[in-house]
């Protein structure tokens, strides 16, 4: 097996005022508050770094009436990572949320699957049930990069390098894909918005921003069946992560968790 990579969640931004209706469908009897978190993600190893999804700016926070916590360059640089060094940035898709801060790292190619450029930039987006967590400017940019020759499509599942692949899972975008990266742990599987909660995927309650829903509901099982451990699945937007695993050093706590470390309480999930 490859040398194992260490893995952060970085979080720079918050949705608080956010309630189960919006983040389950058909919850309607047990509505109440479900604040979402807003991470980026950084796997580290022989191979380099990687980054997962570049997150959202402050114009875009107060666009979009999020809490942007920490700008995503201080939250890489928390950890040692100079934004404009970073060579590798893997967009799980493009949702506001997930493909922003354009200009932040000008050394980096982006890896995307043909699914969601496609799904982006053609007949989908006229509907504005399915455009609503697509930004115009995030998806121009994304063709700007191909034509500088700094995207890489990839067709479905692919290895970046030994012990970090990418696996299109489709669901909550045509095109959505997740990270499987080698640990100390095992496989742990960066699930980005494959699963937002880890309630949508252990109790079969889809998130409702959905492209395809069968596809999201059989994506839930390819994300536990790609991990060693179900508990090395990683939510895209669940506040417990931060409480499930530890920051790196106390004094980041609240900003990063470090992912392949085992999880507060040992090895199980309650
Ligand atoms: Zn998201």
């Amino acid at each position: 097996m490859p040398a194992p990579y260490e893995v952060y969640a970085i979080r720079y931004a918050r949705h608080a005022d956010r309630t189960a209706r919006q983040n389950f469908i058909g919850d309607d009897a047990h509505d109440g508050p479900s604040p979402l978190d807003f991470f980026v993600w950084l796997a580290r190893g022989e191979a380099g770094t990687f980054l997962v999804d570049t997150g959202f700016d402050d114009a875009m926070a107060a666009r979009r009436g999020r809490d942007l916590l920490t700008p995503v360059a201080e939250g890489l640089a928390a950890l040692g990572v100079d934004a404009g060094a970073v060579k590798d940035v893997i967009i799980t898709h493009m949702h506001y949320d997930h493909a922003g801060n354009h200009a932040l790292f000008p050394a980096a190619r982006y890896h995307l699957q043909d699914d969601e450029m496609a799904y982006a930039t053609g007949r989908w987006m006229t509907h504005a049930a399915l455009r609503q967590a697509y930004t115009a400017d995030d998806v121009a940019e994304m063709v700007r990069k191909v034509f500088a020759d700094r995207v890489v499509f990839h067709a479905g599942d692919a290895e970046l390098a030994p012990g970090l692949s990418l696996h299109l899972i489709g669901g909550h975008t045509q095109g959505m894909q997740v990270v499987r990266i080698w640990t100390r742990r095992g496989w742990l599987v960066l699930a980005s918005d494959a699963a937002h909660l880890y309630a949508n995927m252990d109790e079969g309650r889809p998130f409702p921003i959905v492209h395809d829903v069968a596809a999201m509901l059989e994506g839930h099982r390819t994300l536990k069946r790609l991990a060693s451990h179900d508990d090395l699945v990683i939510p895209g937007h669940d506040p417990l992560v931060l409480e499930r695993f530890r920051p790196p050093d106390p004094a980041l706590a609240g900003l990063t968790a470090r992912l392949d470390a085992d999880p507060v309480g040992g090895g199980r999930r309650a």
